[in-house]
């Protein structure tokens, strides 16, 4: 092996050194689902970067072509537009499955199609993993914990979400498909991973997804008042895209199942990010308060030192680091007049 390795790379002075040279990494042919989306397209660019090959597979309901247009003409990258509520065959070796919508105002604009999204997305990911032997890694999401009653969140908490509520389409969506993950890894022996996401932000997020950091950077720099739904003493947990992405391929490429809670544990009121992006854009932007939506969560805030044990992983990107980042992508795209609204 050593001879072999040695001669692929050419490296005829390691033939001298008695040490084995380490095997290469194989290179990867991946297919991400919802990889036009936010967080999706973050993930291909590093998938891309380390030298995998990229199937993406998205149907553009949240998702745009432009966040993966810089990969077009790149040989190791595809984009199929496709609903993975219908069967889809390909040959790959690992799948995030992704697609979804993520924020609120969409996953409610047609809750029946979130419900199937999740469950009869899922379960053909599922058994596309299970012909191709492909491992699977499925984005679930810390609405599994509902409005929770434990504070902060570990994975053992079973959650205390309303089944029947506007939200549940989302919540009991994920919820179901983390069970059918469990349920093709205990019945078909497919090769999982569940990654439980907490509130992400950064650049790419739709201008106006509805989510609060968007919303807020969106508003202040618009010159708009920023609105902070009911008394804007519920928190949150903030985590910038790079670390989530990072997290997702340190759980995919390691060797625990989960499921894994990541984020970042430092917790902020909706008044108290508002006082961030005031900070960070406009210290004279002011608050309108508006009702809050129904069944929203208290408070959230993950425990990550499962992730940190086992994944050796923890974020490194603070609000006030991150939030700049994300406030330059928002300029340059608010001075381009087609991209003001939600595309
Ligand atoms: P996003 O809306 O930007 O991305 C979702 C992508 O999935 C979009 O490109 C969308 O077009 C695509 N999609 C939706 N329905 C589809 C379908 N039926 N078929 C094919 N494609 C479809 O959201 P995001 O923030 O990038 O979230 C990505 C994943 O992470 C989602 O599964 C979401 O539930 C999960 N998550 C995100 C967060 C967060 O804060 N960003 C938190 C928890 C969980
Ligand atoms: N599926 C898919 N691609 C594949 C294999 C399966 O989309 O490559 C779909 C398939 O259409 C089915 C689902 O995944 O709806 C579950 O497949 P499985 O083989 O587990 O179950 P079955 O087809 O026996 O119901
Ligand atoms: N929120 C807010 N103003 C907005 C949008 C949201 O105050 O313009 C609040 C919302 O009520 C919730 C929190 O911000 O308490 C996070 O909402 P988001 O939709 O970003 O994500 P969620 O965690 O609820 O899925």
């Amino acid at each position: 092996v050593e001879r072999r390795v040695v001669e692929e790379k050419g490296l005829e002075s390691a033939v001298v050194k008695s040490k084995p040279m380490p095997l290469p990494r194989s290179r990867k042919r991946i297919l991400v689902t919802g990889g036009a989306g936010f967080v999706g397209s973050h993930l291909v660019d590093r998938l891309l970067e380390r030298g995998d090959s990229v199937v993406v597979v998205d149907s553009f309901f949240t998702g745009r072509r432009e966040n993966v247009a810089h990969h077009f003409g790149d040989p190791r990258f595809e984009l199929i537009r496709h609903d993975v509520v219908e069967p889809l065959m390909l040959e790959v070796d690992q799948i995030y499955h992704l697609a979804c919508p993520a924020s609120p105002v969409f996953y409610k604009y047609n809750p029946v199609k979130t419900i199937k999204t999740s469950v009869m997305g899922t379960l053909n990911m599922l058994g596309l993993a299970k012909r191709v032997k492909a491992r699977f890694l499925v984005t679930s999401t810390s609405e599994v914990y509902g409005d929770p009653e434990q504070h902060p969140q570990t994975e053992e908490y079973w959650g205390h979400v309303n089944p029947i509520g506007e939200r549940s389409c989302y919540d009991e969506g994920k919820r179901t498909a983390e069970a059918l993950t469990m349920d093709y890894h205990r019945g078909s022996g497919v090769d999982v991973r569940i990654a439980r996401i907490f509130n992400t932000y950064g650049p790419r997020m739709l201008i106006d997804d509805g989510r609060v950091v968007s919303n807020f950077v969106a508003q202040a720099l618009r010159k708009e008042p920023m609105t902070v739904y009911g008394d804007g003493k519920q928190t949150r947990s903030f985590q910038y895209v790079s670390d989530l992405v990072a997290g997702l391929m340190a759980l995919m490429d390691g060797e625990h199942i989960g499921p894994f809670n990541l984020g970042n544990p430092g917790e902020f009121t909706m008044l108290e990010l508002a006082e961030v992006v005031r900070e960070v854009i406009d210290p004279a932007a002011q608050i309108a308060y508006r009702e809050n939506t129904a069944d929203d969560p208290h408070q959230r805030k993950p425990d990550i030192s499962k992730a940190k044990a086992l994944l050796k992983w923890e974020p490194k990107v603070p609000l006030r680091e991150g939030l700049p980042l994300m406030v330059e992508d928002f300029k340059a795209r608010l001075k381009t007049p087609k991209q003001l609204g939600a595309s």
